[in-house]
């Protein structure tokens, strides 16, 4: 790139979006890398969702991240939808296209998996069933991430049980539903457990199944990162599992969107991790 070519521009389009922790990640690997480049929030509402999307490769941006409530509703309006975006039902990482084309990405999943791998390396999901608590977007991302990798059963069970059955048909065999009130029992002899719901975040109750048939052998991860250790990772690791919170899963899931915006992939590492969380 020549100082005369234009200033390539992302950010994270979200409403509200102040929350939103990426502006600090990619802003620190702008800066690591040196890159030539900005990153902005965006508080875009739901009716003029389409509208900016339209106008923002104009403006000079080379892609957006999309975080909620606009993750599911962008794929009616991207003009090409990835396999994974697809089966996960929603985009969270947008490419807008030499040709005027948006393609739409989930890197869920890979952030999800990329976590577990780097924290647990001897971590595989075919050493045994896994078990997630939740039917939401995430969990879908999760579920099409351990399928992709040979996961061979899947224990999924949610509060709202329609939900999971939705999920178990739209996934197949290998995912198989349990009763919210028997989530404790599906938690034997399971290698992975994961809390894909919102109960432990900060503002929200308390994730309340019974641990007693999780054995110490078990990988536990928790999606939500705020608190970093929840009630149900420290429960987990006070039984002797390795536990691993969820802020990685957020770091990971950014870097494919770095690399196809800024051209180099990035690394995920404690640095990261430190300008995150100050
Ligand atoms: P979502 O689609 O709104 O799903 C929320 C899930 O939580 C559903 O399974 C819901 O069950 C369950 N839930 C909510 N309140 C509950 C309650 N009182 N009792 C029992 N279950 C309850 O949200 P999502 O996008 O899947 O996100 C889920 C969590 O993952 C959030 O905390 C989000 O911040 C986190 N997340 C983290 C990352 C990361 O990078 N670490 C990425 C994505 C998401 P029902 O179906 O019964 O309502």
């Amino acid at each position: 790139m020549t100082s005369h070519s234009p200033i390539p521009l992302a950010g994270v389009i979200g409403t509200p979006v102040a929350h939103s922790k990426s502006p600090r990640i990619f802003r620190h690997w702008l800066t690591r890398f040196g890159v030539r480049g900005h990153y902005i929030p965006m508080d875009v509402a739901v009716q003029d969702l389409e509208t900016a999307l339209r106008a923002l490769p104009r403006l000079g941006f080379v892609g957006v991240n999309v975080t909620i409530p606009h993750k599911e509703h962008i794929l009616e309006i991207a003009d090409l939808v990835s396999d994974r975006a697809a089966l996960t039902g929603s985009a969270n990482t947008l490419v807008f296209r030499d040709d005027g084309m948006v393609h739409a990405d989930s890197t869920d999943g890979h952030g999800f998996m990329e976590n577990l791998r780097s924290n647990v390396p001897d971590w595989d999901p075919v050493q045994g069933p896994a078990a997630i608590l939740g039917a939401g977007g995430a969990a879908r991302a999760v579920v099409a991430s351990l399928l992709n990798a040979g996961a061979e059963e899947i224990r999924l069970s949610n509060r709202t049980r329609a939900r999971s059955e939705i999920l178990g048909k739209d996934f197949g065999a290998r995912v198989r539903v349990h009763d919210w009130n028997e989530a404790g029992d599906m938690l034997k002899g399971a290698r992975t457990v994961v809390n894909a719901t919102s109960l432990g975040m900060v503002g929200h109750e308390k994730l309340q199944v019974p641990l007693g048939e999780l054995s110490d052998d078990a990988v536990v991860t928790d999606l939500v990162y705020a608190p970093l250790e929840t009630e149900f990772l420290a429960q987990a690791r006070r039984i002797g599992c390795q536990t691993v919170d969820g802020l990685g899963m957020l770091l990971f899931q950014a870097a494919p969107g770095f690399e196809r915006w800024f051209g180099i992939a990035p690394r995920v590492d404690d640095q990261l991790r430190q300008a995150v969380l100050s």
